[in-house]
């Protein structure tokens, strides 16, 4: 009886975001140990390895050809080979090819291993100084403006700090719009080239940022954060917002509770108790 092949390991490898001294020692005694390491980039990946020594052979796996190679290399971790994804920076998947082959591998019952190290969202989250209890990472906005001003509108109300990935030579249109649809005031943070020389974090308004990098050409790697949206304070009272809702609409008694609740952040049955108690305080003076 011949015994069942056990499959191989995928490890998922993170690599440094700038300066080489970012791997870990388990990334690099992976990236020797595996039968292949399937990199974004080969001859990007190449440098890396050529600094730290690896010998192991590459073959590449992007956007374009994930598909296909994904069966090629599902085929070697079913035959018992472990191999190594890479990205050209940071952790794969994240903003870049990975996820597909990940899934695959998850599907077909191919252990998958995250090999952690560093990532762009993570390193300017962890260091801008925004609220980090919780946040949202939504990758590259979309390049063209109508699009992206549709896709900022997404953050008017966002209650959590946003993540975002954007390229330098848009940087200024993307803060142009940033301005127009979340305000001028909107408090954001630009990290550029985080662990490089010229490492930068911008704190400010929006109107600020867009005025700091109009002084030159934009240069390096960019990720940009937005600090959560001030709730502003209501003008009224909670029965003042109430009794202008009744004068000026005819909406039903539940959703002008519905309406006062949001706007002051309460509970809707709790505004509706109030509602009622207006409605019935005016039925007796009628
Ligand atoms: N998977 C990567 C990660 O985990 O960081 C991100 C890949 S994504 C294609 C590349 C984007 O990450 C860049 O366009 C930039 O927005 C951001 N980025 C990468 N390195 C950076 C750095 N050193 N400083 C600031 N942003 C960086």
């Amino acid at each position: 009886m011949t015994e069942p092949v056990t499959t191989g390991t995928l490890y998922v490898v993170a690599t440094p975001i700038g300066n080489l001294e970012d791997i870990t020692m388990r990334a690099l005694r992976i990236l020797k140990e595996v039968s292949m390491v399937a990199a974004e980039d080969t001859r990007h990946s190449r440098k890396l390895f050529n600094h730290f020594g690896i010998t192991t052979s590459l073959t590449s796996c992007f956007e374009h050809n994930e598909a296909q190679k994904g069966d090629y290399l599902l085929g070697l971790l079913q035959q018992g080979k472990s191999l190594a994804l890479i990205s050209d920076a940071g952790t794969p998947a994240i903003s870049d090819p990975g996820s597909l082959l990940v899934q695959r591998c998850r599907e077909a019952g191919v252990n998958v291993s995250p090999v952690p190290g560093a990532s762009a969202c993570i390193s300017a989250l962890s260091t801008a100084g925004l609220p980090t209890e919780r946040f949202c990472f939504d990758g590259f906005l979309p390049p063209k403006t109508q699009a992206r001003r549709r896709a900022l509108e997404r953050y008017l109300e966002e209650a959590r700090t946003t993540v975002l990935y954007e390229a330098p030579h848009r940087l200024l249109a993307c803060l142009c719009d940033l301005c127009e649809v979340l305000g001028n005031d909107r408090q954001i943070a630009v990290a550029r080239e985080l662990t490089k020389l010229h490492e930068e974090m911008f704190r400010g308004s929006a109107a600020e940022a867009l005025e700091h990098f109009s002084q030159g050409r934009v240069r390096g790697e960019i990720v940009l954060l937005l600090a959560p949206a001030q709730k502003q304070a209501p003008q009224e009272t909670v029965v003042e917002a109430i009794e202008r809702l009744r004068a000026e609409t005819d909406l039903p008694m539940k959703a002008i509770a519905k309406q006062v609740a949001k706007l002051h952040d309460l509970s809707g049955s709790d505004v509706y108790k109030i509602v009622l108690n207006l409605k019935e305080q005016d039925s007796v003076t009628d």
